[in-house]
């Protein structure tokens, strides 16, 4: 029979690369912990409206992007979600969950857009988000930029630079585009197909095309930080007080618009040179418009998603290599009569926090003592545990080096072994380094 492949554009996360993934969740999760940040969790499809209406008709991911279909068997109209923020709204929106006051939500999960794969675009991709909802203060948005550039510290990445800007609100915005329209209605022979198609539905789209040919024209385009009213200009000034009191460099990209449609006042990117065309990893901004757009009371709210497959690809071009972490035993039982008292002492360890990888047989038997050494060394572990015959029935187990002082040995009373494992965790420091 024909070998059956995966889906183009989506991967296979293999263990030699998920240790990786699984480290940067932990670092992710510690980290929201420390912002008071909570956990949700909502489902893969959502009905395609929310994302027509949350996202907006004239973007890319709702013309071109979304994996929509009927479903089968009640002909409802679903996608699967292409972005997590307006699932979020949803759910806040459907639990109540601002009555009480604001949120601090963050998520992790993947995503799926109808794109051309290549480095660092996929058609199955994985976000990590974190979304304030319910507060109106610059001090949230600075909050968040503030938690991304602490996450950058410890993944250990130093080339992500920010960008900022405003967009202002959306009388400002209208005002804006207008004059943009008749800007770029005067230089339309320099615009190219993709510029004059949205130059009446989707103008502010047009300045961060990534057509060179456009640059100079876009370059001497009117600047829609000049049209922001005084609220927006000290909503704007009032986030960049607290960077520049937090030491977050930052440039103010006046081509920044993001884009979906939702975004209102701070929008922002995490920006990286060494990741080619697609390096941006990181982007967000404010929504107090969304949540009322999709149907719930009107609230303001904040927040960003990073590209998980860009951050870690970013983490190799820096050089940021990991160390997977290796099981502390592995445990050679030279013949089978030993499993039944040998498994229950590998379950007491573990209990006590040691990771230990057992030897198991194949159709041929266990195999000779040789063969599971060389499985014990290939393990990466720093011990071999031999569950011996003549050692079981003393009720004693040996234990061999296989790192440090490469071949000691010693034997230990079964009873004794919580105390040689107490002894092994006190030596190793975490491999994590949270
Ligand atoms: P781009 O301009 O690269 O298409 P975007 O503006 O569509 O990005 P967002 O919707 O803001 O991206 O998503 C936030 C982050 O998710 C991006 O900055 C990027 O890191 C990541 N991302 C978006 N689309 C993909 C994809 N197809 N494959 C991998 N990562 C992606
Ligand atoms: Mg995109």
């Amino acid at each position: 029979m024909k070998k059956l492949a995966g889906v183009k554009g989506m991967n296979d996360i293999l263990p030699d690369e998920s240790f990786e993934w699984e480290w940067l969740e932990e670092v992710v999760r510690s980290l929201m912990r420390q912002y008071a940040y909570r956990n949700i969790r909502t489902p893969i499809l959502e009905h395609t409206q929310l994302f027509v209406r949350g996202i907006g008709e004239v973007t890319d991911i709702v013309e071109k992007e979304m994996y929509s279909f009927e479903d089968r068997l009640n002909g409802e109209a679903l996608t699967l979600r292409p972005e997590n923020t307006a699932s979020v709204v949803r759910s806040v929106i459907e639990h109540s969950l601002l009555h009480e006051g604001g949120r601090r939500l963050y998520y992790m999960g993947p995503m799926f857009r109808h794109e051309r794969p290549q480095r660092g675009r996929y058609r199955q991709f994985h976000q990590i988000g974190a979304e304030v909802l319910g507060y109106s203060g610059p001090e949230v948005d600075a909050e968040l930029i503030l938690l991304a550039s602490a996450l950058w510290r410890k993944l250990g990445l130093h080339d992500v630079r920010l960008e900022l800007n405003s967009l202002g609100q959306a009388s400002e915005r209208a005002t804006y585009r207008d004059a943009l329209i008749g800007y770029l209605e005067r230089h339309r022979d320099a615009l190219d197909e993709d510029a004059c198609r949205r130059l009446y539905t989707n103008p502010l789209r047009i300045l961060d095309s990534k057509n060179s040919q456009l640059a100079p024209v876009l370059a001497s385009a009117p600047r829609l930080f000049d049209f922001l009213g005084a609220a927006s200009k000290a909503h704007f000034q009032a986030l960049t007080d607290i960077l520049d009191a937090n030491g977050v460099a930052y440039t103010l990209n006046h081509r920044l618009v993001r884009g979906l449609d939702y975004y209102n006042l701070s929008v922002f990117e995490f920006v990286t040179d060494r990741l080619g065309a697609q390096g941006t990893v990181c982007a967000g901004g404010r929504y107090d418009d969304l949540i009322a757009q999709v149907g719930g009371k009107s609230a303001p709210a904040v927040g960003w998603a990073l590209g998980v497959e860009r951050i870690l690809s970013l983490m190799k071009e820096s050089g940021r290599t990991l160390d997977e972490p290796l099981p502390a035993a592995f445990a050679i039982v030279p013949d089978a009569a030993a499993f039944p008292v040998a498994m229950k002492v590998l379950q007491q360890l573990r209990e006590l926090g040691l990771s230990i990888q057992m030897h198991a047989g194949s159709a041929s038997g266990l195999g000779s003592m040789k063969s599971q050494f060389k499985k014990a060394d290939n393990s990466g572990a720093s011990y071999a545990l031999i569950f011996g015959a003549e050692e079981l029935a003393r009720g004693s187990v040996a234990i061999k080096s296989l790192r440090d002082g490469v071949g000691q040995q010693s034997t230990w009373m079964l009873d004794q072994l919580p105390a040689w494992a107490a002894t092994l965790q006190s030596q190793s420091p975490s491999p994590t380094n949270l």
